[in-house]
């Protein structure tokens, strides 16, 4: 067996559950082994029957069948099979449904560990359903059970079992990555032992020290692979920009730059312009403000600036979406100063597109906006001299390399509109110089924020009603595009030794699409209810946005595509299904898309979550409205993973793959795999010696996964 095998050929794995496993990003033999457990049930403490807590949690009995097992027929379809197991303490009613096979399982004398619920009717205790091993002498029966993230078609059952055979071949399959000096430094056990152990922990210590291990892998990776541009991106030159005379663009804004504004965009221009000699320093920049703070208009001054000077100018966004809004916007102030301004995304029809790149190599365009349609082979610049990203964390690692490589020698700008926490800033982007936007423009009103259960639900909707009949706009945001039974990552909730109880049914999720035909068809047969997603087409997307922000759509379903830069003025209301699996960050930055207009906006975080920890994030939503403030308590309680993508659709696949150390809220784990990366990358900048073939490789594969999963 081989790391790169495919999955279909373990025994058991048919082209069914292949097509299963593929579906949710498992292909490999080596991706299954990555597929880590989201939690462990704790069945290592076991109960007498006598010291049943009866606390509603399941605990783990040793008990003995003493009765054979009976089936009964309770209704149609649905058979019940009984019978008591006892330990030296007292005895227990067993019960399983639809399971009549069972019988042959559970003799008479047998023995089994036992995990459930614990309840009593009348006089007798039960268990429903619990889990069951068989306990075989010499057999240890291990402490912590894992408990994987399942899928549509795929149980527990067979992931456990499917694993299992790789762990048996896991010595020939991988080899340590990391080298040693890495390895002693940072304290951490080898490659195959952190596998093997996160799937089969003999005790908390071991599994402790492996997820350790694997959460500084990805995190290293992730560190190798932002560096690795970084170094790339140093200290070119650039065309001079001498003319930085913006008055023309000032004129035509409907309205005065905020201080903030015009301090970045002043600070820009002397970057571009630099000591006045052909060729200046390039400029390597980032403008971060929050959101609504105005970025767009000092991107756009810096790319007519370039412009106007005889160069082109490209700005590049993570989403259609936001392409097609940036464009029409700015494609007027261009026009209006006498420069072309052009669209070009991976929708834009094959025809219009080689146009296009015919005008943008012979020097016809000035300004292109678009995703990273731009930064595809074939695209030509005839005198490029200003590339502008937004949000580049949200791009894919290998888009960053590709827009490294077409950005040498030209001016660099990128844009955030994710209040990246310093620390993490710092590490992202380096040594970029820093514009920061920190005031808003003037007569923005704060979005009011509530947090609300389900029983809030009728009023909710009457007050969605309210919104639409004075003719606003509403959002409303799940957290999954379709249903599935799957039991989604709560990466908040993670916690190895979290109890999974049986058949308690975790809080059920939203799916854009399910909800919007729901309330289409019960709550709101007389409006237009739409869904949007990530997985629509570009051109789908793009409609169903210009219609919501015409308003012919009232209610706009979606996932978080709306989450980056898209502006609705007229939108009031944004509910947020779910809150409580998004990151803080993450619903900031959606709380920006309500207050653009005149009107007031409100934000309704809908969470029947339990856990304390959720309940405390939500109120931080609720009274901190200062996007840096917000994105450092993100960091602290949830860890790095939330600020590199958006979609959690995505996420899961990952675009860094930050599945495990996404939870990691070490940061200091995270500093040092950046030490390392960049002592690494400081000796073998390509890493092309021999020592380091198995990182590049390791590397590369890393890439690849993640070109699949941008856009
Ligand atoms: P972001 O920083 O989130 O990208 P935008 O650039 O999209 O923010 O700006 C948000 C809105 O604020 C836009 O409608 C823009 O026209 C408006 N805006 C930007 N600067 C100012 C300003 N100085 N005064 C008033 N409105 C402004
Ligand atoms: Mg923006």
């Amino acid at each position: 067996m081989k790391f790169n095998d495919k999955i279909g050929t373990l025994r058991g794995v048919g082209p069914k559950y292949e097509k299963c496993f593929n579906q949710n990003g498992i292909y490999t033999v080596g991706d299954l082994l990555y597929h880590f457990p989201r939690a462990y049930q704790n069945r290592g403490d076991i109960y007498r029957i006598i010291d049943t807590p009866m606390d509603f949690f399941p605990h783990s009995y040793i008990l003995t069948v003493g009765s054979e097992p009976k089936a009964a027929l309770i209704r149609r379809g649905m058979s019940i099979l009984k019978f008591r197991a006892f330990d030296e303490t007292g005895s227990v009613n067993i019960t399983y449904f639809n399971q009549n096979y069972l019988k042959e399982v559970f003799t008479i004398g047998s023995t089994f560990r036992f995990w459930g619920k614990m309840t009593r009717e009348k006089r007798t205790l039960c268990m429903s359903s619990p889990a069951y091993e068989p306990v075989i002498p010499n057999k240890r029966l291990l402490p912590l059970t894992p408990v994987y993230p399942l899928f549509n078609g795929i149980n527990q059952k067979l992931i456990s079992k499917l694993i299992g055979e790789v762990l048996a071949e896991l010595d020939n399959m991988v080899d340590e990555h990391l080298p040693d000096s890495v390895l002693d430094k940072m304290n951490l056990c080898s490659l195959p032992f952190a596998l093997k152990n996160i799937h089969t922990p003999p005790n908390e210590n071991t599994l402790n020290a492996s997820i350790k291990r694997l959460s500084f892998d990805e995190l290293f990776f992730f560190a190798l692979s932002v560096s690795q541009i970084k170094n790339e991106a140093q200290q070119y030159m650039a065309p001079c920009i001498p003319d930085t005379d913006i008055t023309d663009y000032l004129n035509l804004l409907p309205y005065e730059l905020t201080d903030a504004q015009a301090r970045a965009i002043g600070e820009i221009l002397l970057d571009l312009s630099g000591d006045g000699s052909p060729f200046v320093k390039a400029m390597n920049r980032i403008v971060v403000g929050d959101v609504g703070s105005g970025k767009t208009v000092c991107a756009s001054i810096a790319s007519y600036a370039v412009c106007k000077n005889g160069y082109q100018a490209a700005l590049m966004v993570p989403t259609e979406i936001l392409a097609n809004q940036h464009y029409s916007s700015l494609k007027k102030d261009f026009d209006a100063l006498g420069l072309s301004c052009e669209l070009l995304t991976g929708s834009t029809p094959a025809r219009e597109k080689r146009a296009i790149l015919q005008r943008i190599e012979n020097g016809e365009t000035d300004f292109i906006i678009g995703t990273h349609a731009l930064i595809q082979d074939g695209v030509e610049f005839a005198r490029l001299g200003l590339v502008i990203t937004d949000e580049q964390h949200r791009f894919g690692v290998r888009q960053r390399a590709r827009l490294a490589e077409k950005s040498k020698n030209v001016h660099v700008l990128v844009m955030s509109a994710t209040p990246i926490p310093r620390t993490l800033s710092l590490m992202i982007y380096g040594d970029l110089d820093l514009s920061l936007i920190d005031t808003m423009p003037p007569g923005r009103k704060r979005v009011d924020t509530f947090v609300v259960d389900e029983s809030y639900r009728q009023r909710l909707n009457k007050f969605i009603r309210k919104q639409v009949e004075e003719g606003h706009r509403v959002y409303i945001v799940c957290p999954s595009v379709e249903e599935k039974e799957s039991d989604i990552l709560d990466f908040f909730d993670y916690n190895p030794f979290i109890i999974e109880d049986n058949d308690k049914t975790a809080i059920k999720t939203k799916a854009a699409v399910t909800y919007a035909k729901e309330l289409k068809e019960t709550v709101f047969p007389d409006l237009s209810v739409e869904f949007i997603h990530g997985k629509l087409e570009g051109k789908e997307k793009d409609k169903i946005m210009v219609d919501f922000a015409e308003g012919k759509i009232d209610i706009l379903v979606s996932t978080t595509v709306i989450e980056v830069g898209v502006n609705v003025p007229n939108a009031t209301l944004m509910i947020v299904e779910n809150a409580e699996r998004f990151g803080l960050s993450q619903l900031h930055q959606l709380r920006g898309r309500v207050g653009r207009g005149k009107d007031k906006s409100y934000c309704i975080l809908v969470s029947s979550s339990e856990n304390e920890k959720s309940k405390e994030r939500l109120e931080i939503m609720r009274t901190v409205y200062d996007g840096y403030t917000i994105a450092e308590r993100d960091l602290e309680m949830r860890g790095p993973g939330d600020f590199f993508s958006s979609d959690p659709s995505i996420r899961q696949s990952g675009e860094t793959n930050l599945n495990l150390s996404k939870t990691c809220s070490d940061s200091e784990l995270l500093h040092s795999a950046f030490e390392c990366a960049r002592d690494i990358l400081s000796r073998d900048r390509t890493l092309s010696l021999p020592e380091n073939a198995l990182l590049k490789s390791k590397l590369n594969i890393i890439a690849e996964k993640n070109a699949k999963t941008i856009n």
